[in-house]
Order: structure tokens, then sequence, then C-alpha cells
């Protein structure tokens, strides 16, 4: 912490929180008899090969958020966006000799990340941080954000990818596949629906988060309302179905990713709609018409790529996704189909729901 420009006496690093990326801890600092906490991170080098360019988009943005919520008239805006603290310096991150890179952020007192989602109340929350996240950042000045991770939201480019790996696969496990491939291959023009409305200028290109879990979102332990929004490492240009659709695919079920027993995958339609009016609280105002129309899709192809991503990594040998046990990405991604197809079949009626809160 010697590194930062952090004041007071260093007590104690604990790991905090639950986290599958970073490492992350939280360090007590004594200022004068008061203690303060900060959040000091050692950012994942493979999953993100450019450590100093992805802080340097988080900078931007931490930045772009506190101006805004002043703007906004927020008082405590320190608390309501990261913050991050600089070295000694004056960069927003510090390399060791052996190559580690680390961050700080000031610590969010109060409030807590949730891993699955409980109720109707968190599902709201979650999705008004969301929105209110991509209003805030939807004028970002300045040059385009980096890609920390190329082609993240390529669907099209993720489905050839399986199909190569699919046909090169051993035949016994492609055989273990068939039905599963074959959902993913028969799609593969909803794959591509997202990129090419974009390549034709029809859906914009914005700010968006990419990895809008549930447990991002820093909530209040008193009021029960959306604090922070965290996780900033795969904040970059992207489509906002992305963002929407990610929410939809990880708080609409409360079954985990790895169920085993497909039955409990269910897709709860009031949690759909506390999401849905929780983000167009927040995002209604900026959306165009064809973003909005395209919400309920993206909540389809986020569930539809993930699962494509879990059974290209079986099909593998499980290199990219941490398993417990070999069929671990198998299992994954059958929830995921399962989750897409029950998205799949009622989209319409959901459609319709969606734009009745529209107009409220
Ligand atoms: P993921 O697996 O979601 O990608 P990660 O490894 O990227 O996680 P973070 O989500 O950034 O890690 O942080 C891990 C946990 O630490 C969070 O879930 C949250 O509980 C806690 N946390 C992170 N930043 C803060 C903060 N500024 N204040 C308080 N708690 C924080
Ligand atoms: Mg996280
Ligand atoms: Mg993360």
């Amino acid at each position: 912490m010697e590194r930062f420009c952090v004041a007071g006496d260093f007590v104690e690093a604990c790991p905090y929180g639950s986290g599958h990326i970073n490492d992350t801890y939280a360090v007590t600092m004594d200022q004068a008899g008061r203690t303060v906490r900060y959040i000091l991170q050692r950012i994942n080098h493979r999953v993100f090969p450019d450590p100093p360019r992805l802080m340097e988009n988080i900078h931007r943005i931490c930045r772009e958020l506190g101006a805004g919520l002043r703007r906004d008239g927020e008082e405590r805006s320190s608390r309501r966006a990261l913050t991050v603290v600089c070295t000694r310096e004056g960069a927003p991150v510090h390399q060791d000799d052996q190559g580690g890179f680390w961050r700080v952020y000031y610590f969010i007192e109060g409030a807590l990340g949730y891993d699955v989602v409980e109720n109707h109340r968190q599902a709201f929350e979650a999705a008004r941080a969301f929105g209110e996240f991509q209003r805030l950042l939807a004028d970002l000045p300045g040059p385009r954000l980096h890609e920390t991770i190329p082609g993240f939201h390529d669907t099209p480019r993720r489905l050839e990818r399986f199909r190569q790996v699919f046909a090169e696969a051993p035949r016994p496990r492609r055989e273990a596949v068939r039905v599963e491939a074959e959902f993913f291959l028969s799609r593969h023009d909803e794959a591509s629906r997202l990129v090419s409305l974009q390549r034709q200028g029809l859906l914009p290109e914005r700010v968006t988060h990419n990895d809008t879990k549930l447990n991002n979102v820093l909530i209040d332990q008193e009021t029960h309302q959306a604090v922070c929004v965290i996780d900033l490492d795969t904040v970059m240009p992207g489509l906002v179905p992305y963002d929407f659709g990610d929410l939809v695919r990880t708080s609409t079920t409360r079954a985990v990713e790895d169920e085993r027993d497909l039955e409990k995958v269910r897709f709860d339609r009031e949690f759909f709609l506390a999401l849905a009016r929780g983000y167009l609280s927040s995002a209604g105002a900026f959306l165009t018409p064809l973003e909005r129309e395209h919400l309920v899709f993206g909540g389809f192809l986020m569930t539809y790529e993930v699962g494509v991503r879990f059974l290209t990594d079986y099909l593998e040998g499980n290199v990219y996704f941490k398993t417990a046990y070999d069929e671990h990405n198998l299992v994954r991604a059958r929830t995921q189909i399962a989750l897409a197809s029950q998205i799949e079949a009622v989209r319409g009626e959901l459609e319709e729901e969606l734009a009745q809160i529209d107009r409220a």
C-alpha cells in the first residue's frame, strides 16, 4: 500500500468477496486513530492482457461517473461510484517486481453484492443501477475506450469457433453433445442479428459494462437500494442489449449456472419484469426505439452466447472456465440452453409486456 496515495499506518489485509477473476483484498489503514478501508486488487493478467490500458479505461470511467453524479446533485458521490486511488507517481496501476499489476479503490462501506437473486427488489435495483451507469457514460468525451477483451460479444465469431472445435473434436465427445450442438448451430441467424444491426449503423455503439451480474452491484444493507456498480474490467464499447441481456441471463432464475437438475432452471417472469422496470426507469430516456425492441432478444442472445462458450470449452478439454469435474462445462451449457429455450418460447409476450412498461 505504500506505493499508493493512501495515508496512515497499515493494519491488515484480508482476502475479500467472492470474485472469480481478480485477487481481492480488504486493506485496513489507521488514519490518526480512525480506521479506513480500501480495496486492493491484483488484476488477472491472463484474462486481461493489457492491465495499464484497462486501468486507463477504468480511471476515465470513474471520473466521468463521479462528475455525472455530482451534476445530478448527488452529495455523497464517492459512495455511488468507484474511486481509483493512484500511485505516488500518479498512475492508476502499480506493477510489482514479479510483473503483477495492482490497483486500489476506496472501500464502499455498508453495502454488499449478492450472488443469487433473492427477491424482485434486488432485481429491480440491480437493473436500475446498470441503466444509470449506461446513462452517465452515454456522452463520455474523448477517444473510444480500449477493448479490454477484443471481440468479447462477437456472437457469430463465437459460433464459428464452436463449429470448428465441434468438427475437430474426437468422435465420442462429438456424439455426447450432438443435441446441444444442434441447438446452437440451428440458430445461426439469431447469432448474427445484433452485430449485423450494428454494422448497418442501426444499433449505436455505447459504453457498456459487459458483466452485469447481480453481485457486481453493491446494495445498501439498510435501504436495500443499489449504491454502486463495481467490477469495471470489461467496460468497453458495446451494445445496450448485451448488458440488459446478461442481467436477464443471470437474474431471472434462482438456479445456479451449473445446476444438474434442469427442472430447476425455470425462467421467472416476475423477475424479468422487475429487471425491465428497473432498467427502463433509468435508461428509458436515452434508448432508441430499436434498442428497446431488442432488449428481450438480448436476454436470449446472451444466454445462447454463454452456452456456446461453455460447450466450446467442454469440447476443447476445459481450458478457459474453471471446472470441478470433466462434464462441468457441458452441465453449464445445458442450463443455458434450458433458459434460452424458455425465453425464446415467450419472447413475443415479453416484448409486449416490456412495451407496456415503456408507456407507463
Ligand atoms: P468477478 O468474478 O465478478 O469478475 P472480480 O474477481 O472481477 O469478480 P470484483 O467484482 O471487482 O472482482 O470484486 C470482488 C468482490 O469484492 C465484489 O464482489 C465485492 O463484494 C467486493 N468489492 C469490490 N470492490 C469493492 C469496493 N470498492 N468496496 C467494497 N467492496 C468491493
Ligand atoms: Mg465481480
Ligand atoms: Mg470481474
